[in-house]
């Protein structure tokens, strides 16, 4: 390793040092936080930055989220089961995709910006990921040609949950989605056989859930 990735090693195990005082507790997603090199996912001159616990832009008015928001949707995903097949909803730069390809056994991730999925497929090249599949579509009518899905993660906001995205999930399957007009938070819905169980978490703040690609 040469000394720039040594630090970047070293820089984050101290992030996922500061998940765990966050209150990060499940070790397998602070092993995938470990191993997925964040700085290689933002802009160069944000790159010192990167393992900070800040959201930071991405381009196209979008932004990755801060690394505990990343951490906590996946651990709520996944307390008490393994993630399955699963679903994400604004790949933006695929930080988020990386993380899960090392917790989920397949990983589709939609964007509905073009070049940012472009940049998404650019960023996981190098990291050869063979379970991410991106796809360039509006995630809120989900992925019905890959559905159902076990665990479904969005990471842009919504007034209200898109019912594609109810209807994809298979039983017993999980979905995590900020939702709220002024104050967001993450709201997991399980489906149990017809029966949507559902449970408030943190307060966060996302991009716009929006329709349509461009
Ligand atoms: N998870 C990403 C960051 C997400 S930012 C990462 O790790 O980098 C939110 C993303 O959701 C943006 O890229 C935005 O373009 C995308 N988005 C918003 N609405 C969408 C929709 N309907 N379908 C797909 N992507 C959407």
């Amino acid at each position: 390793m040469n000394p720039r990735q040594t630090d970047a090693v070293r820089t984050r195990a101290r992030m996922v040092e500061r998940l765990r005082s966050q209150g990060i507790r499940d070790e397998k997603v602070l092993a995938a936080m470990g191993q997925i090199p964040r700085h290689q996912f933002v802009e160069e001159g944000l790159a010192y930055g990167a393992y900070d616990d800040t959201a930071l832009p991405i381009g196209f008015q979008q932004t990755i989220s801060q690394p505990f928001v990343v951490a906590r949707m996946i651990e709520l995903l996944r307390s008490g089961r393994e993630l399955g097949k699963t679903l994400e909803i604004g790949a933006g730069c695929g930080y988020q995709a990386a993380v899960l390809s090392k917790v989920a056994v397949d990983v589709y991730a939609v964007e509905r910006i073009r070049p940012l999925l472009d940049r998404a497929r650019d960023n996981l090249r190098p990291l050869r990921l063979p379970n991410v599949r991106l796809k360039y579509a509006d995630g809120s009518m989900g992925l019905p040609e890959a559905a159902p899905f076990d665990s479904i993660i969005v990471a842009a906001g919504a007034l209200g949950v898109p019912q594609a995205l109810k209807d994809q999930l298979a039983p017993g399957g999980r979905l995590i989605i900020p939702v709220g007009g002024g104050e967001q938070r993450l709201l997991m819905i399980e489906r149990q056989g017809n029966m949507f169980k559902e449970s408030w978490h943190e307060a966060v703040r996302f991009v716009p859930l929006l329709t349509g690609t461009e």
